[in-house]
């Protein structure tokens, strides 16, 4: 009999919650109204997503005029980036300083500011995944808008010294964003414990729907709005206030949060079982980023004589639903920008394969991907050579 399929894609997406559709469920139909209308259905809806906005920032350490809600991570990078930057370089700062390690919605937002005539500069990453803070200390100076560098890798998992490049970016008056989509739910996020300007997440990665998340917005921050047309939000993110996704958005965090401490041994245990088993039974396995602080529940690796594409498959024929790294990237021959800015050598950064575990993964799971592997590297193997 086939067994189920396993999926190990979590920091792609995650399925939404029974709890999360519950509780957004009634503001389709019943609870329909606009927030901005007067009449009762419009003050039913201001009351749900106050109260949604109000539990969105006690769960990130934050005050409710604090939070814009977004379309999801990509729109709160790109709100956060780039209407920082637009704000910031109308007073004579140019310069916008990121990493190479960061995802598409920052790099193309900080290309846009450069368009804009912003002056891109890239931090140095060191080969263990973690960003160089020298390369940052001379990166980041006077004339630096908004420095953005993300909380913990999407590839890698391997967690960035945020702490530090916000205090650099303040010392040297830019505004510091940080994309905390891989960090929310498995690492302590507290907007007031660092000096972040903003902060991005994204709902779909923890259990609500895709296309909700919010940007962080400390008090006295600007931010030019990219939308035009209304006052939601406070003008940052005009637009008819989306009721159902921001209460389920409340709804994903709040569980997120109840249930971090117990998720991340759980899944920690299992990635450290997965890991070792993996490269116990398959020599020359190498794992990306496993040196420095990493979150519990990625493991990025590469197996020399493969490529991305053949491990993908064959995993996949075996059940095993993994990726490359990004999303956007996979279907793409290009190798990870992420791997080729640690310095891994292309043979290895074109083969990468990341597993990342969630509520959906058992440690029968782990041991059935552990069984099949040897039979997927030696599909691989022969597919890669036959390519070749
Ligand atoms: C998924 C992801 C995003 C994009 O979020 P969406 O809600 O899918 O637009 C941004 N940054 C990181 C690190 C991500 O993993």
């Amino acid at each position: 009999m086939p067994q189920p399929p396993i999926y190990l894609d979590h920091a792609a997406t995650t399925p939404v919650r029974p709890e999360v559709l519950e509780a957004m469920l009634p503001y389709f139909s019943a609870k329909f109204g606009n927030a901005s209308s007067t009449h009762r259905w419009g003050r039913e809806a201001r009351a749900a997503t106050d109260a949604a906005r109000e539990r969105i920032a006690a769960c990130l350490g934050a005050e409710p005029d604090e939070i814009c809600l977004t379309s999801g991570g990509t729109e709160a990078d790109n709100l956060a980036v780039l209407g920082g930057w637009r704000v910031q370089q109308g007073l004579g700062r140019p310069g916008i300083v990121t990493t190479p390690i960061e995802h598409k919605a920052v790099l193309a937002s900080a290309h846009q500011a450069a368009r804009e005539g912003g002056e891109e500069r890239l931090i140095a990453v060191d080969a263990s995944g973690v960003i160089n803070l020298d390369s940052a200390r001379r990166h980041i100076r006077d004339d630096v808008a908004v420095v953005s560098v993300m909380w913990v890798n999407n590839e890698t998992g391997v967690i960035q010294p945020v702490a530090e490049l916000a205090a650099m970016a303040k010392a040297a008056g830019a505004v510091f964003h940080t994309d905390a989509v891989q960090a929310f739910g498995k690492l302590p996020v507290d907007a007031r414990s660092i000096p972040f300007d903003f902060l991005s997440v994204s709902g779909h990665k923890f259990g609500a729907p895709k296309s909700i998340g919010a940007v962080y917005v400390r008090r006295g921050t600007a931010l030019a709005p990219l939308f035009f047309g209304g006052t939601q939000d406070r003008g940052r993110r005009p637009g008819t206030e989306n009721v159902p996704m921001a209460v389920a958005l409340a709804t994903a965090m709040e569980l997120a949060l109840t249930e971090r401490e117990a998720t991340c041994a759980r899944l920690r245990a299992l990635r450290d079982r997965l890991q070792a088993s993996l490269l116990a039974c398959v020599p020359g396995l190498v794992v990306h980023g496993c040196a420095p602080e990493r979150v519990p529940h990625m493991l990025h690796l590469s197996v020399p004589g493969t490529d991305s594409e053949s491990m993908l498959m064959a995993l996949d024929l075996q059940g095993v639903a993994a990726s490359s790294g990004s999303a956007c990237q996979s279907g793409s021959v290009t190798p990870s920008q992420v791997l080729s800015a640690m310095g891994v050598a292309e043979d290895l950064a074109s083969a990468a394969v990341r597993m990342s575990l969630g509520s959906l993964t058992t440690g029968e799971q782990i041991d059935r991907v552990v069984a099949v592997f040897p039979d997927v590297v030696r599909s691989a193997r022969a597919m890669a050579g036959s390519f070749g």
